[in-house]
């Protein structure tokens, strides 16, 4: 690909944007073309995850300020909040809140709006890159590679020249498709099945409540049901239920209210009982984390990669997939640097994200494989590693240097070997043995917050993923 002048990313979502970002180093011109277009404020149809909770992991948000300088100051300025992880949050996990500790972590704490919206605004900057309206409908090229990608926008469906197609249409990619019409082999595609729901509703905030903290996490423990609310711009909490397997938190008040009451601490439902809310409670259906791969490197086609969610779609349950995507542009600059656009540049990519991708997807496919009920391959030593977390988790309720390690490498700011260090595992193994305390856990029975009797499920058109 010497001499490469032209490079097209698909999707100016958070990977597409971080992607043309790194390539604008290294190529004349990059196009973006963006199915809803940039005319767009606010919540948009191509992103309905939007409208719920998006954690941004340090692991992410360090890569991010190092791609574009001075991030972290914008966003702030811009009405998000800027907290110390666990001593501004109160995490409960396992039941129980996890020890506060001073982590060096810092949570950048927005809707995903505002944080888009700054990308888009950083790069459109860039004299290099240019964001056009357009819905990508397939690739030009053979087995060997693609030359060319069609796009369809005002003027019709176009064909646009490339040496490079960046796919980040998230994680309901044509990709596999494209590559087989084109007689090029599509990646290998991993998935574990989780049916996980979403039910999110904005609430105004008050003055003083949750003593100040800026956000609560309610990790999903053994009932599989979990939540958040964070304090995001415009002096609103943005809530967040879940549940896994079929298990999908309503939308409907009542139901919202008593989902929020069956929860290990009590924390989101007094908030949400104290406030007012701003709208309704909106749905999110999501079944399945999506891991696509080559096993051979032969195989990946020239001119062509995937990056962000359309690569690797992780569970939403532990806010990885803004800071992989940003590590996967990372990966891409590295790539860049050391090697040029050549055309190996997509195989030499693969290689480079998956030390990333393997790290979040160890984390959170583990995570997923402790609850009995999802189905997926349970080696020794996922059985072990589960073991081991759970122990974990228990002495993070009372060992302050267990948490802030615990969330340190759940931030993916530090590997899970971390956990295995023989200082930690000593704490790990004296304290986690057994409970340290009774699990702050609300009565499940009828009170004055909870709602009462079975209410519809009024999930009429839940935004999914494919
Ligand atoms: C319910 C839910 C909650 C989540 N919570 C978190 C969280 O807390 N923290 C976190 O880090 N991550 C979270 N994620 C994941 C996060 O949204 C993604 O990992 C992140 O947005 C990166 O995705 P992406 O840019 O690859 O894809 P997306 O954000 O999905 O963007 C894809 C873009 O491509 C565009 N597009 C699609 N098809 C075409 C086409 N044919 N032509 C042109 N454009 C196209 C879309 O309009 C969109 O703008 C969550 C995901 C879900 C589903």
């Amino acid at each position: 690909m010497n001499g490469a002048r032209h490079a097209v990313v698909l999707g100016a979502g958070v990977a597409g944007l971080l992607a043309a970002l790194v390539l604008a180093d290294h190529f004349a011109r990059v196009t973006v073309f963006e199915r809803d277009g940039f005319d767009v404020e606010g919540m948009r149809k191509g992103v309905p995850q939007a409208r719920h909770l998006h954690g941004l992991l340090d692991g992410g948000r360090t890569v991010i300020e190092e791609l574009l300088p001075g991030f972290t100051d914008e966003m702030t300025a811009r009405g998000a909040t800027r907290a110390e992880a666990l001593v501004a949050t109160r995490w409960y996990v396992g039941g129980l809140r996890a020890a506060p500790a001073a982590t060096g972590l810092t949570s950048l704490i927005a809707t995903r709006p505002l944080l888009e919206s700054l990308l888009r605004e950083r790069i459109s900057r860039l004299s290099q890159v240019r964001l056009v309206a357009g819905t990508a409908r397939g690739l030009i090229g053979d087995r060997h590679g693609v030359r060319a990608v069609s796009v369809s926008g005002d003027s019709g469906v176009e064909t646009h020249a490339t040496d490079l197609v960046v796919d980040a249409t998230g994680r309901g990619t044509r990709a596999p498709v494209w590559l087989t019409a084109l007689g090029a082999e599509p990646p290998a595609e991993q998935r574990l099945e989780v049916d996980l729901g979403y039910s999110s509703r904005f609430y105004r905030r008050l003055e003083g409540q949750l003593d100040g903290h800026a956000s609560v996490i309610i990790s999903t423990g053994a009932s599989g049901r979990g939540g958040g609310a964070v304090r995001v711009e415009d002096d609103r909490w943005h809530v967040t239920l879940a549940g896994i397997l079929g298990d999908h938190p309503p939308t409907d008040p009542d139901g919202f209210t008593r989902f929020a009451a069956s929860l290990a601490a009590p924390d989101i439902l007094d908030l949400i009982t104290r406030s007012e809310p701003v709208g309704d409670a909106v749905p999110h259906r999501f079944r399945a984390p999506v891991r696509r791969a080559y096993r051979r490197r032969a195989a990946v086609p020239h001119g062509f990669l995937l990056l962000g969610d359309a690569l690797c779609s992780f569970n939403p349950l532990y806010a990885q997939g803004m800071a992989v995507a940003a590590q996967q542009a990372a990966a891409l600059r590295a790539c860049l640097r050391s090697g040029g656009p050549t055309p190996d540049l997509p195989a030499r990519f693969y290689a480079a994200a998956d030390k990333a991708l393997d790290v979040a997807w160890q984390l959170s496919a583990g995570a997923d494989l402790a609850h009995p009920g999802v189905v997926g391959p349970r080696t020794v030593r996922t059985r072990l590693t589960n073991a081991y977390v759970a122990r974990v988790h228990r002495a993070a309720h009372v060992d302050p240097h267990v948490s802030r390690t615990f969330l340190r490498v759940a931030n993916l700011v530090e590997p899970p070997t971390a956990l295995l260090h023989p200082a930690m595992a000593g704490r790990v193994l004296l304290r986690g043995g057994t409970r340290a305390a009774a699990p702050n856990i609300r009565p499940t029975g009828p009170g004055p917050l909870r709602a009462s009797g079975p209410s519809p499920d009024p999930r009429p058109s839940i935004p999914s993923d494919r």
